[in-house]
């Protein structure tokens, strides 16, 4: 079984019907790269910065974040780096920014308040050093942009308006960076994004399903904690409705999506996530081979088929047993 796993990394994630599925990496610490470069993945789907900020005594300054970032760029040669910037907020805090004055020790709820891509905003010095640094490892190889915790198209255009200034400041000072501006793409993971994820796609290049967030917040139930983790299961219809809709509306927009939260590298899900309409995933890179593996098995009429029984059903247990039944070829 592991070396016949250990075989996948060379093989392609087509699937038995031909259509090519992309399988991408979650990293969360650069510990995890090797890892990322043995799994056979087809790049980074979502690169977390929290690690540069979250156990940090200090905050990073744009000299050691670029150091990161295109050490990360650089090994993975010709396969994108999707790098996100700092989401802070919620279950991802640490001192380096209480430290720094930015945040505050208490906020009556940390997850409905200024977190992810509305703090960068009010901090914009922050999202400035971030994109210059994240602008400057594009020199090394392809990478794309992401933004966490997006409700309302405004947030997107206030972060691209620094996002070029920074561009072009760099560029004025004769400073390298990638020969094109990477794509700016935008995370969706509140029930805010997903339900206009069409509209939000008329301003980003790409999106990102973070069924993590998405199924806290649609569910009302903390991804955090121990005592609603029966409340907390991404096979609730209206999760799974709504991931379906981000799909759909993506492929109206004809804007590339992905999925990248935790579901995405549990093979119980992806035959209902490639009914759904989902081509890209990004998952632990320990979750790779065994993914592939079951893309390459499986037909896209089986998942399509799979898909709109699931849509129709409104029982969880249900659900489970209708992915349970399903036929990994
Ligand atoms: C998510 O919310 O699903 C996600 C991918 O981001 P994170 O887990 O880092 O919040
Ligand atoms: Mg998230």
């Amino acid at each position: 079984e592991r070396q016949e796993l250990g075989r996948m990394r060379r093989l392609s994630s087509r699937m038995a019907s031909g259509e090519k599925i992309s399988l991408q990496a979650n990293l969360e610490l650069p510990a995890e790269l090797p890892l990322i470069a043995q799994s056979g993945a087809a790049g980074i789907g979502l690169l977390r910065t929290e690690f540069l900020f979250i156990n940090a005594e200090t905050l990073p300054d744009e000299a050691t974040q670029y150091d990161i970032y295109a050490a990360i760029v650089s090994t993975m040669g010709s396969d994108p780096t999707t790098i996100r910037v700092l989401d802070w907020g919620g279950e991802k805090q640490g001192e380096a920014l209480i430290r720094a004055g930015i945040v505050g020790r208490d906020s009556i709820n940390p997850a409905l308040g200024v977190r992810g891509i509305r703090l960068l905003l009010e901090h914009p010095d922050l999202l400035e050093t971030q994109f210059a640094a994240i602008l400057r490892a594009a020199a090394k190889g392809p990478v794309r942009v992401l933004l966490p915790m997006v409700t309302v198209a405004s947030e997107i255009v206030a972060a691209r308006e620094i996002y070029e200034r920074v561009a072009r400041r760099l560029k004025r000072k004769g400073i390298e960076t990638g020969e094109s501006l990477p794509p700016l793409g935008v995370m969706v993971e509140t029930p805010a994004a997903a339900l206009t994820a069409g509209h939000l796609a008329q301003y980003a290049d790409f999106l990102a399903i973070g069924s993590n967030d998405l199924t806290m917040y649609t569910l009302a139930a903390d991804r955090a904690s121990s005592e609603v983790l029966a409340l907390y299961n991404p096979l609730h219809p209206a999760v799974l409705r709504m991931i379906g809709e981000v799909l759909s509306a993506a492929f109206l927009e004809r804007c590339p999506v992905s999925v990248c939260g935790e579901i995405a590298g549990n093979p119980r899900l992806i035959p209902l996530l490639i009914g759904l309409g989902c081509r890209s995933f990004s998952m632990s890179a320990s979750m790779v081979p065994r993914v592939k593996q079951i893309v390459r098995n499986i037909s896209y009429n089986d998942c399509r088929l799979l898909a709109r029984r699931v849509l129709a059903e409104t029982d969880i247990r249900e659900i489970g047993r209708l992915l349970d039944g399903f036929q990994h070829g």
